[in-house]
Parts: C-alpha cells; structure tokens; sequence
C-alpha cells in the first residue's frame, strides 16, 4: 500500500523500483547507482511507478489546494497535495503535543517523508528539534558581520546520525528485519546500537580497529551492539559489509539506504522554521562519506517546490586534507570522477577515502552553487576550539565547517553580509581526547601548527596542577591564567 505513497528512484539510470524490489546493498541493479526516495504525488522529479497518469512530469509546478490531505485529482485518491500554510502550522503545533512521533524532530514533519505504513511504529528518542545558535566570536574569527550553528550534536546519541536512523531503523522493523548492520567511523553505530535497542532488534556494528572515539565505541557496547573490530579502515569495514549483507538477512543502515537521508533532511526544515520560512543564504556541511550534504539539499529543494520557502541555499561542503576525495574530484575533473585516496585525519568522523554518495555530492553542490573545500589538521584544531570557546563545543569533524568558510570569505566566495549556517554535526563529548591533547600542546606535530602557533596560544585553556592551598590557587588567578 506504502508503495504508492514513496518509491525509489535511481540517481543514475532514473529507474523506479520499490521498496521490496531494492537490492539488500540499496544499489541500482542495471546501473549500480544509489537510489533516493520519491514520493509519486507530489516530487519534482516525480514518475509514478503505479500510477502514471497521475505524473506532472513535465515539471509545471502544482497548485495547492486549500485543506490538509485534499485528494488531489479523482482518479487518485491516495494522492495528497500538501499545503503550505497547513503544514508550518501543523508542525508548529505538533511541538505542544504528548504524542511521542510529535515530540520528535524528524517525525513531525511527517507529511514530507511519509515512509512508514503507520508512522505510530517509528522508533524514536525525541530527536532533532536542535537548536540554531548564534555564533559572535566565529563570526568575527570568520570575518562575517553574523553567523549561526544548527547543533546536530545536540540529538540523542550526540550526532546528526540519530535523525537519518529513526526513519531507517522504523523501515528495517516495520519490514520484519531482526538484524540490522552498519560500517562506522563511530557515530553511526552509536546511533544504530541505541535505535536498534529501542526496536529491539539485533544490530551488527564494523568498525576499524583502533581508529574511533572512545566516546563513540562506548555508546554502542552500552547500547547492546555486537561491536566486530576489523583489522582495516572505514573504507575495508564498507567492503565486508557489503560481502555480509549478501549472505545474511540483515537489512544495511549505511548512508547509501535512502531512507537514512530522509530523516537526515528534517534539519533544513527546522531551519527554515525557526528562520519564520526563510532560508540562509549558505550552509556549510563537513564532507565524509557524503550522504549528509545531499539529504540536506533535497530538504531545502523539497520545500521550495511545495512552496514552502522561495529559495534554496547554497550547500558547501568542507573535507579535511588528509581525506579530500570529493575536493580533489571537483580540481581534477570538475566532479565527473572520484579517485579514491588512502584518508589520514584526526577528524575520524570524516575519515573517509571513498565516499559512497559522491555523485549525489557533486549534484548538490551544481544545483545549489556550493563549493568544495579542504582544510588542515591546524585550522580545523583551531576551527574546533573556537566553537568552544563560543560555549557551544562540536567534535573535529564539525569543525571544518568553520575552518572552511574562513577560507571562502578569505577569497571573496562567501560576502560578510550573507546568513550563513555551519551544521554542527557531533557532540563535543563525542572525542574528549582530541579536545584535551589540544589544550596540553600535544595533539598537533611541529610541522601540522608551524604558521599557526600565534592563533593556537590563546585558544589553548590551561590546566596546572596545584598544592591544596588557597594561596596556590589565587597566585594563578593573579596571574591571569585563563
Ligand atoms: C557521519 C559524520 C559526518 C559525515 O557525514 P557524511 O554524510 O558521511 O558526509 C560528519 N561529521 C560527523 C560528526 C559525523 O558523524
């Protein structure tokens, strides 16, 4: 019955399939591409698998009729055209509601990602609904006029991942899976390990030996995951899986299964909210295995052709230096082709040589007018400790978001005058070692801070070890130690 409400759509070859027909590794069988969700009544790409007729796929935009779930033509009377000024109401009141999928900052846009056969069933922690947050001392350090943080670390497990696995996870149930599996560079598999936990399904976790946060480790053997640590990296773990999923009835929660990005595009919503229906004029996303930019993107593109919001911002995505695939795609060969590279970055999150979702990547930065750009492992350490000092805090990987625009406005590619977002994408908890290396003057080798030590000094918070006197304690006060 779901099947005419959704269905997959190949960003490569545009075949429709559905749900049932997709292959376990959620990759198209004629031309081996990812698919994206489509909702047949009222997509911009729509071509309905079931009902042709009902297709506007010339493109001409369609009329909203007045009322929450008007049929939109006669012969389809399980197609819904959403209205606009119905749905920023619904969602803003659905905020005072008791209702557990109303309280949910994924969930309560549910019009706009209508998954489920009863969305009742999502398996949900009350994420999303993070805040936007003003960011005066980045703005000044960015040479922007202002500046602001949609915090994705502020979901339940910490991460931005939380918002794509309510809604993947609530398909992996309703379908009757038992087991669920991801490769991760850690905040997946925290993410999976808690939602699976709550559904209570099994979940299978691959991570690469000795290359993930503590923090995110913890989080997945305190949710009750079989944690398998592989003897490679994120990119071998993917390999495995791959192999694995083929062999065994578990159902793949990595960023290439569509339903992911569904959720992981409610934070465009929520920003156009609490921006009263307007939208930035950029944000900024770190880049790793890429899926993120793009959710984020066709959220933004989602409202604009319901008439949600006017326009659609420009999406930049920002990679660490030491796993720059897409940055160098985009110098090399304008995005038609990706080389994968062997990725070395303290910002684990994105340590990624080969990203699964580069072509939505590239897509999403042509149809927004984004830019592609890598930073150091010193401008992200100091990127990161700027945020805290900011009271807000993120992981490394976030941090590129504002190592990077300092680089754009540098150049002329962002203005000081424009509204800028950086989405920060995990907590600041997430990697406490990296944080207190920082601060002790060890995280970083002489020739990674030559250039920098000026900008580092004054970020770098003190620690010193005292007597128990009073006396030590206001010598440092009077010296002025911060
Ligand atoms: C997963 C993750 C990313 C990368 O997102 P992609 O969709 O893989 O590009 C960035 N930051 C954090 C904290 C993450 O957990």
């Amino acid at each position: 019955m779901i099947d005419t409400v959704h269905q997959l759509r190949c960003t490569g070859c545009s075949q429709r399939v559905t749900q049932r027909e997709a292959r376990s590794n959620f990759r198209c069988a004629d031309c081996g591409e990812l698919f994206e969700v489509e909702y047949p009544a009222w997509s911009s790409t729509s071509v309905a698998v079931h009902a042709p007729a009902l297709v506007h796929a010339n493109g001409s935009h369609y009329e909203l009729p007045n009322g929450l779930g008007a049929p939109s033509l006669p012969t389809q009377p399980r197609t819904w055209m959403p209205n606009a000024s119905a749905l920023r109401w619904l969602w803003k009141e659905r905020r005072h509601s008791a209702l557990p999928i109303d309280q949910s900052g994924v969930w309560r846009f549910r019009e706009l990602l209508p998954i489920l056969e009863n969305p009742n069933d999502a398996v949900t922690l009350r994420e999303g609904n993070t805040p936007l947050l003003g960011m005066p001392r980045c703005a000044q350090a960015a040479g922007m006029e202002r500046l602001l943080a949609k915090h994705q670390g502020m979901n339940p497990t910490g991460s931005f991942k939380d918002t794509g696995m309510t809604a993947a996870l609530s398909v992996a149930r309703e379908r009757g899976f038992e087991w669920v599996a991801c490769a991760s560079t850690g905040n997946t598999s925290a993410a999976m390990a808690a939602y699976a936990a709550r559904a209570g399904l099994r979940c299978l976790v691959l991570i690469p030996e000795g290359k993930i946060a503590w923090g995110k480790l913890s989080q997945a053997m305190d949710y009750g995951a079989l944690t398998c640590q592989l003897r490679t990296d994120f990119d071998g773990c993917v390999r495995v899986l791959a192999e694995v999923v083929e062999h065994y009835p578990i159902y793949l929660l990595n960023s290439v299964n569509p339903y992911r990005l569904e959720g992981q595009k409610t934070p465009a919503l929520e920003m156009a909210e609490e921006m009263e229906w307007n939208v930035p004029d950029h944000v900024i996303v770190p880049g790793g295995n890429l899926a993120n930019c793009s959710a984020l993107g066709k959220g933004f593109q989602e409202m604009k052709h319901l008439g949600l919001t006017r326009t659609v911002p420009s999406i930049s995505v920002v990679q660490a230096a030491g796993a720059n695939p897409l940055y160098t795609s985009m110098q090399t060969s304008a995005g038609r082709e990706l080389t994968p590279v062997h990725a070395d970055t303290r910002a684990s999150a994105i340590r990624i040589g080969s990203p699964a979702s580069w072509r939505k990547a590239v897509r999403i930065l042509e149809q927004t007018g984004g830019f592609c750009e890598q930073v150091s492992e010193a401008e992200i350490a100091i990127a990161k400790a700027e945020i805290g000092r900011e009271g807000v805090g993120c992981e490394p990987a976030s941090a590129v978001t504002l190592a990077g625009l300092k680089k754009l406005v540098k150049d002329g590619r962002v203005k000081p005058s424009e509204n800028v977002v950086l989405l920060l994408t995990g907590h600041t908890l997430k990697d406490s070692e990296y944080t207190i290396e920082f601060h002790r003057g060890n995280l970083l080798s002489e020739g990674e801070a030559r250039g920098y030590e000026s900008k580092i000094a004054p970020l770098r918070s003190e620690m010193p070890v005292l007597d128990a006197s009073a006396d030590a304690v206001l010598r440092v006060l009077a010296a002025g130690v911060s």
